[in-house]
């Protein structure tokens, strides 16, 4: 049989503890920090019509034309979501009224056909939120600050936040006109994919990570050159909002962010921790097409699996915040066998976690399963000590050990 029988599909992994007590501190700090933004949680489906990212992220993108996991089991062609924010507002834009001016967040698994490297899955994870209603840059800055919020609630130092702008949507012909000329003497100089991008969707050669591509676009005008007024004062408000509440951005005009939907602010923050992957979260703000409707909005997501090696090398990790060991019973016999688990029993129903082994085993096998456990406390019962109601308990701490009457054990576990 094939050796990998027991790993996950390449690109994806099996979260275990102590690991998934980190994912799970992110988690509950996360919730907290949006419960008081007003952010109410959304869970929508892994699986939606095909049609739902193709409109919204654009036909051209890289996550459209080459990452999606897309099938077609009858009728329609589906995908499993490849980021969170075409989903959210597809079901924010079948609340009607009541779907604008909402705000959402979302804890859930993405997926895309990536080749797997270091910081790159297959199936990853984002926490992120959305924020409906027409622009606004003091709303934009508000996502900024309520992201930065959330990376601060984790531990997260060091984290670096680069904001542009996309422009009104009337800029996006003359930005791509002006950067077809100011591309054109280079041609020669670009790679192969950025030769058809040109014509295809030439914003994309600005975030082309070859190192041809990149010095031809560091001599080249950004962007915000060929936008109008409007698009720069929207940024300026932006930045405003975003000194004022204390909050370091910088302005890093060739910044594109790979997908159609956005119109105006785009950030993204990285993490010199990650390395070639250094892309730690991406927001923006976004007009998405769907159906008859046109949605607007602001969010952003932030990589669970990136996040946390950025925490990793700020030298946080599971362990840190691994649950109580609790209490663990050792059973000496038959009759403490029984006796136990009913001990265990009005423990448990105390919310005391506690263990104990099942078998009868020897009093050692018994001790080193409490370590393994991690246990705090453990309680000693044979015949003797059940006849008496009584319990010998050793604090694993300091290994001392003592005689208690069963009531006093029940107390004492309890104050904890
Ligand atoms: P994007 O929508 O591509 O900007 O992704 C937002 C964030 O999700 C990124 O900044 C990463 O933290 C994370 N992310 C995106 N793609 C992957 C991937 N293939 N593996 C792990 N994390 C990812």
């Amino acid at each position: 049989m094939a050796s990998n029988e027991f790993q996950p599909l390449q690109g994806m992994s099996d979260i275990q503890a102590p690991e998934v007590y980190l994912w799970r501190m992110m988690e509950e700090r996360a919730r907290a920090v949006f419960a008081s933004y007003g952010y109410e949680e959304v869970r929508t489906p892994v699986l939606e019509r095909l049609s739902v990212f193709q409109r919204s992220l654009g036909d051209t993108t890289d996550v459209v034309k080459k990452e999606m996991y897309s099938f077609t089991p009858s009728k329609h062609a589906l995908a499993m979501r490849p980021e969170g924010t075409a989903g959210t507002i597809r079901h924010l834009a079948g609340r009607g009224e009541e779907g604008l001016g909402a705000r959402v967040f979302y804890i859930a698994p993405m997926f895309r056909y990536e080749r797997p490297q270091a910081g790159r899955k297959r199936q990853f994870h984002q926490v992120g939120v959305e924020a409906t209603g027409e622009p606004n840059p003091l709303a934009d800055a508000e996502c900024i600050a309520l992201q930065k919020n959330l990376l601060d609630a984790w531990g997260l130092a060091g984290a670096r936040i680069q904001v542009s702008t996309r422009g009104e949507p009337s800029d996006r012909k003359p930005v791509a006109e002006g950067l077809r000329q100011a591309l054109q003497p280079h041609v020669a100089a670009l790679c192969e994919d950025c030769r058809r991008r040109i014509e295809e969707n030439v914003l994309r050669v600005i975030d082309c990570k070859n190192e041809g591509c990149a010095r031809v676009v560091d001599r080249i005008p950004s962007p915000l050159e060929f936008m109008g007024p409007a698009a720069r004062d929207y940024l300026e408000r932006v930045m405003q909002a975003l000194s004022a509440m204390g909050i370091d951005v910088v302005v890093n005009p060739k910044l594109i962010r790979g997908l159609d939907y956005y119109v105006h602010t785009v950030w993204e923050i990285s993490h010199a921790a990650l390395g070639a992957q250094d892309a730690l979260a991406g927001g923006g703000r976004y007009e998405i097409a769907l159906g008859r409707k046109a949605v607007p909005g602001v969010g952003f997501a932030i990589g669970f699996e990136r996040a946390i090696m950025a925490l990793n090398a700020c030298g946080i990790d599971g362990a840190q915040f691994a649950p109580p060991g609790g209490i663990w019973l050792v059973s000496l016999g038959e009759a403490a066998l029984v006796e136990n688990m009913k001990l265990a029993r009005d423990l448990r129903a105390r919310g005391i976690r506690c263990g104990m082994e099942l078998d009868a085993k020897s009093m050692k096998a018994q001790m080193r399963k409490a370590d393994r456990a991690g246990a705090e406390m453990v309680v000693i019962r044979g015949d003797e000590e059940i006849a008496k109601g009584t319990a010998v308990v050793k604090n694993m701490a300091d290994g001392t050990q003592v005689e208690l009457a069963l009531e006093n054990v029940l107390r004492d576990a309890q104050a904890g």
